[in-house]
């Protein structure tokens, strides 16, 4: 059995043992929630403050040009693209996930006219879904929800698009990429993934594996900050015939032409829609700068121990939760999802210790463990918070009852 001197003796040999470094983590707290919102990287606020003072301060509606700001959604869509295995010119970062995916999978549709079906899995992500339902009614299509286990099977010639999120928010289980779209390939169906818990967790092979389109998020495991911009990937293949349903000025060949006729820019130009979130992608390209350098089949490694570890010993210590996450390492993300019945206020027990993890309804409490800033002693010091807040029954008090907005 593993014992916490072990933990901290595998932390003395962790590889990226001063990437810890380089974030802002108040003491004392074990932050578990890197998978919905990534941790502050130090040197992003003061990256920000002198694009602030210097950029927008001084040279103004100049920075434009001179600072390239036009040019940031590009510059920073390729270095998220080092990181999913997409060809540089394949990814800008932009609006939100659910606009880019609203964007991919409406694009994607109508690479399939003759097709009548959209497909994806209860798992996936609510807005994901909300999307394809807009998608479905507007273009007069059948959006089919299966059961995560059941998307290979259900992949035939009558699907036009099969969009579903790599890694479950809820159980942290992971789909295989490679296979679906194999399947999708084969039945000559589109495909599009959303990668919001994959991006910076572990390696993506976008290009490799032959993917259509992808979406994914800023704030997470790339620690781009609170409504970070997003990206979308267009594989080069399809970049010409990628119709934008959001015809705006950025996406268009000529934007200070002012020509009231919509040309589309070329390449992935062409997914852009309005003016870039300058400030969102200053910070999102700072926090960026923590993986040069990373190996991210590293970065997975200890992701697959941390999460191995916290479910030993959840398993070994406590009979009342139910770990929900598989596993087998290829079939998980990065978290680890743990059932009970009072999830709620279990989680807000544990934030009370200082452990932050989240709650996601009905019955699931969530951890993820960042590679990039965990030690094993945080999951230890995790798992042992967990048994103590069941063992005393803490977690009864009617204060951790009451739920805020976002929970
Ligand atoms: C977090 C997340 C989103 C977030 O979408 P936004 O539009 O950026 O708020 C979308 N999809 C999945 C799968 C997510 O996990």
């Amino acid at each position: 059995m593993t014992t916490r001197t072990d933990c901290e003796a595998l932390d003395t040999v962790d590889p990226l043992a001063e990437i810890r470094d380089r974030f802002a983590l108040p003491d004392g707290e074990i932050y578990l929630d890197g998978n919905s919102l990534g941790a502050l990287p130090k040197h992003v606020p003061e990256r920000m403050r002198k694009v602030v003072e210097e950029q927008w301060g001084v040279d103004r509606i100049r920075s434009w040009n001179v600072h390239r700001w036009t040019d940031l959604p590009h510059r920073v869509g390729d270095r998220i693209g080092a990181l999913v295995g997409a060809q540089p010119g394949s990814i800008i970062a932009a609006d939100t996930t659910s606009i880019n995916a609203f964007k991919a999978i409406d694009a994607a549709r109508r690479l399939r006219p003759d097709r009548r079906v959209i497909l994806t899995d209860t798992s996936n992500f609510p807005t994901d879904v909300y999307v394809m339902r807009g998608i479905a009614d507007a273009a007069g299509l059948e959006l089919r929800i299966v059961e995560p286990d059941s998307v290979l099977e259900a992949i035939d010639d009558s699907i036009a698009v099969v969009a579903v999120t790599e890694v479950d928010y809820r159980t942290g289980s992971r789909h295989d990429m490679a296979a679906i779209t194999a399947a999708c390939h084969e039945a000559g169906a589109i495909v599009v993934w959303d990668l919001a818990h994959s991006a910076g967790a572990f390696p993506v092979a976008l290009a490799d594996l032959g993917v259509d389109f992808a979406v994914g998020c800023g704030y997470k495991y790339l620690n781009g900050g609170p409504g970070a911009p997003a990206f979308i990937y267009v594989a080069p293949r399809h970049q010409i015939a990628f119709r934008n349903p959001i015809t705006g000025w950025f996406g268009h060949a000529a934007p200070f032409d002012f020509s009231l006729e919509f040309v589309p820019a070329e390449g992935i130009a062409r997914a852009r829609v309005g003016t870039p979130h300058v400030l969102g992608l200053v910070a999102l390209d700072a926090a960026l700068d923590v993986f040069d350098g990373l190996d991210l089949d590293v970065v997975r490694a200890k992701s697959l121990a941390m999460t191995d570890l916290f479910m030993d010993l959840v398993e070994g210590w406590v009979d009342e939760l139910d770990v929900a996450t598989p596993r087998e390492p290829e079939r998980r993300g990065s978290q680890v999802s743990l059932r009970h019945e009072h999830a709620f206020p279990i989680v807000q027990a544990l934030i009370a210790r200082d452990v932050v993890g989240d709650f996601r309804t009905p019955d699931i409490a969530r951890f993820g463990f960042a590679p990039l800033y965990l030690r094993h002693v945080d999951v230890w010091d995790a798992a042992v918070a967990v048994r103590e807040v069941i063992d005393s029954g803490e977690w009864q008090e009617p204060k951790y009852a009451v739920r805020p907005r976002v929970t």
